[in-house]
């Protein structure tokens, strides 16, 4: 799963190695621990609601509101994302 991460802030994370095709680079500030952000708790520092993909899908609104749930991203793993299913951007 390492190879092919299907979560956005995975993708990030991974793409500090040095074998990494693609730097991610996080904007935004992560969130205050004793205030945590409703719905996706990475919704402000993700870089598909950056990039506009959530925004041309009609699907912004959901990442910053709606309860996320864990739907399987593919069926040997899960990912809680709007998006794993999807093609993601890498970069913002
Ligand atoms: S649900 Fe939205 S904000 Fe959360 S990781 Fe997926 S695309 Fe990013």
């Amino acid at each position: 799963m390492l190879k092919a991460p299907k979560h956005p802030h995975t993708q990030a994370l991974l793409s500090v190695l040095p074998e990494s095709p693609e730097r991610v680079v996080l904007t935004g500030e992560p969130p205050d621990p004793t205030r945590i952000p409703g719905g996706c708790r990475f919704h402000a520092r993700c870089q598909v609601p950056a990039s506009g993909k959530a925004a041309s899908e009609g699907a912004d609104g959901r990442c910053s509101s709606e309860l996320l749930q864990v739907p399987p991203a593919v069926p040997e793993a899960q990912a809680a994302c709007y998006f794993a299913k999807r093609s993601v951007p890498t970069s913002a």
